[in-house]
């Protein structure tokens, strides 16, 4: 038994070195591919609600990797949170995205999606201003999605960083409403333009609890004067609850998946033509 637990031992320290050997090289390869233009990003259409129209698309940032083929962000995301990369990849996806949106219609806006620790930059402010001034982009059409894990530290700083955007004229967006394990008492401290409720509640419907807690969501939004957005939405049934709960916009496969900007352009164009 005692040489079996050694060797499980061995193993795991094998196991370990692998990934993390795995991690370093993808690290390296993920800092050039931010270099060589790698990175590509794909759009989702948001629609208002009831009425159906596009209002804004959700920039969403792909990794075109040239063995891997198309890797998703949910696998380089959180390496580039940890080994410092989300500052260029961050900048990257901003100035793309408003380059992007500066040949969209006026009144569509775009989303982009920002970790909290981008907002440890210092410079954080001025590349936004500069992405937007560089792309010829109103900041009010420039929507900055966040998660609440922001506020876990509950700091002065973060809060003044989005007050300044915010008075820049760009959306502050919490995104993942309900996933975060901070208490509600920072929404009294800071306005956000719209929340968005995490999937995870809307695949839920219509089990009762799930829409029991998507009620209380939109009350406390409502009674704030703040719209609600519900993404994840992939069928009619979902939709008409939603509706029925007094949703403002919804995202979701149902009615558009994130695709390449050439053809959400097309989509647009379309859109505008009906
Ligand atoms: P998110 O911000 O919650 O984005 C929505 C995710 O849900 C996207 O996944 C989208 O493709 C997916 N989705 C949208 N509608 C549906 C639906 O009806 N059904 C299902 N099953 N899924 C739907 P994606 O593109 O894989 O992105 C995953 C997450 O990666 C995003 O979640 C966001 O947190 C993060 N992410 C993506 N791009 C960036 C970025 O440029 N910067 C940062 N910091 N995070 C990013
Ligand atoms: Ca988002
Ligand atoms: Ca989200
Ligand atoms: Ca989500």
């Amino acid at each position: 038994a005692k040489s079996l637990g050694r060797n499980g031992f061995q193993l795991f320290d094998a196991e370990l070195r692998d990934e993390i050997q795995t991690r370093a090289r993808l690290g390296n390869e993920l800092r050039a591919a931010i270099a060589n233009d790698e990175l590509t990003l794909h759009f989702q259409p948001l629609y208002t609600m009831p009425g159906n129209r596009i209002c804004a698309c959700e920039a969403l940032t792909r990794w075109q990797h040239p063995v891997q083929g198309m890797i998703p962000p949910d696998q380089f995301i959180g390496l580039a949170e940890e080994n410092g990369l989300i500052h260029d990849l961050g900048e990257w996806v901003l100035r793309a995205a408003c380059r992007e949106a500066a040949t969209w219609p006026e009144h569509l806006k775009v989303a982009v999606n920002v970790s909290p620790i981008q907002l440890r930059n210092p410079r954080f402010v001025d590349i936004v201003e500069s992405a937007l001034q560089q792309a010829g982009l109103e900041p009010a059409r420039l929507e900055i999605e966040i998660t609440e894990n922001i506020f876990v530290q509950n700091s002065a700083t973060n809060r003044d960083i989005l007050q300044k955007l915010g008075e820049m004229g760009c959306g502050i967006v919490l995104d993942d409403f309900g996933t975060g394990y901070s208490s509600l008492g920072y929404l009294r401290s800071f306005r956000f333009q719209k929340i968005k409720i995490d999937r995870s509640f809307v695949r839920e419907l219509p089990e009762k609890g799930a829409s029991s807690i998507i009620q209380a969501i939109i009350n406390l939004a409502h009674g704030m004067d703040i719209p609600i957005t519900a993404e994840g939405v992939e069928t009619q049934d979902q939709w008409a609850q939603l509706n029925a709960l007094g949703c403002n916009q919804v995202q979701g496969f149902l009615l558009g998946r994130p695709q390449p900007a050439d053809s959400i352009r097309q989509h647009i164009q379309c859109a505008a033509e009906m």
